[in-house]
C-alpha cells in the first residue's frame, strides 16, 4: 500500500503536490486560523485528489473541530473515501488506523492537554494492534527539534529540552509498535526516522514561518 503522508498545510494546501496513492494522510493543521469556512476550502481541495482513501487528524490550529464540531465535521463528510479520526479508528484494506489529534499545552490553541496523566489517557484508547497511528504532535524525542534562535536561548534560560514532544506517547509508541507514525506540529522536525521496527514520518509541508516548502513523505507499507 502505498501511503502519502502529509501534515501543517495551514490553508497553503493547494500549493502542495501531492503524489497519487492508495492512502493520503493528513495529521492536522489543515488550516492557520481554523474557520468552518477555511475547513470547507481544505474539504474542497482534498474532495479532487485521486486517493482512494483519506485520512484526516485534526490540529491546534483547526478550531472549528473542537468548537463547531457538527459544521467542520459535515464539510469534511461530504468528501468521499475520507475518513475523519478523533481519538477513533477504522480500517483501511485490512490495515488498522488510529488517530487523535491532541498535543502538549503549549499557549492557547485547540485540542491542547497538560503534559502527564492527561495526555497518557488520550494515548491509552490507542489499540494494541494499531498498524498506523495519525497524531498531530510528535513523541518527545523523535523528529520534535525546535529551532530558531528564540527556541535556543528561552531553552538555555530555562535547561528546557529543544525536543518538544510528548514524553507519554513515545511510551505509547513504543508499547503499540505501530507499523508507521505520522505527525507534523513541529514544523522543524520534518523528515523520517526508523526506530524499533516502526517509521515515524514528520510531514510538517510548511517550515517554522508557515512557508508551504517541503514535499508529501511517501511510504509504501
Ligand atoms: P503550530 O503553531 O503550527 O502548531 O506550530 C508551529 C511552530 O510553533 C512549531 O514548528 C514550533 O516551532 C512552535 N511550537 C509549537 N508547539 C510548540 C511547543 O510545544 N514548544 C515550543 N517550544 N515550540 C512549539
Ligand atoms: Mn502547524
Ligand atoms: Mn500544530
Amino acid at each position: 500500500m502505498k501511503v502519502v503522508c502529509i501534515s501543517d498545510t495551514h490553508g497553503h494546501h493547494e500549493k502542495v503536490a501531492v503524489p497519487d496513492g492508495d492512502l493520503l494522510v493528513h495529521a492536522g493543521d489543515v488550516t492557520r486560523h481554523g474557520t468552518v469556512d477555511d475547513v470547507g476550502r481544505f474539504a474542497t481541495w482534498i474532495a479532487a485528489l485521486p486517493h482512494p482513501r483519506k485520512i484526516v487528524v485534526a490540529g491546534n490550529h483547526d478550531w472549528a473541530l473542537q468548537r463547531e464540531p457538527q459544521a467542520a465535521r459535515r464539510a469534511l463528510s461530504g468528501v468521499p473515501g475520507l475518513t475523519y479520526l478523533e481519538d477513533s479508528g477504522c480500517e483501511v484494506d485490512g490495515l488498522k488506523v488510529w488517530g487523535s489529534p491532541w498535543t502538549p499545552r503549549f499557549l492557547t490553541w485547540a485540542f491542547q492537554l497538560p503534559r502527564g496523566s492527561a495526555l497518557h489517557r488520550r494515548w491509552q484508547l490507542i489499540p494494541d494492534d494499531t498498524d498506523l497511528l495519525v497524531v498531530h504532535g510528535p513523541p518527545k524525542g523523535i523528529l520534535d527539534r525546535v529551532g530558531g534562535v528564540l527556541p535556543k536561548l528561552a531553552a538555555a534560560a530555562t535547561t528546557q529540552s529543544l525536543h518538544v514532544g510528548c514524553a507519554s506517547l513515545t511510551a505509547a509508541a513504543k508499547r503499540i509498535a505501530p507499523r508507521l507514525v505520522v505527525f507534523g506540529h513541529i514544523h522543524e522536525g520534518y523528515g523520517i526516522e526508523a526506530r524499533d521496527g516502526t517509521t515515524y514520518v514528520n510531514a510538517s509541508i510548511c517550515n517554522a514561518r508557515y512557508r508551504p516548502v517541503n514535499e508529501a513523505v511517501v511510504v509504501h507499507l
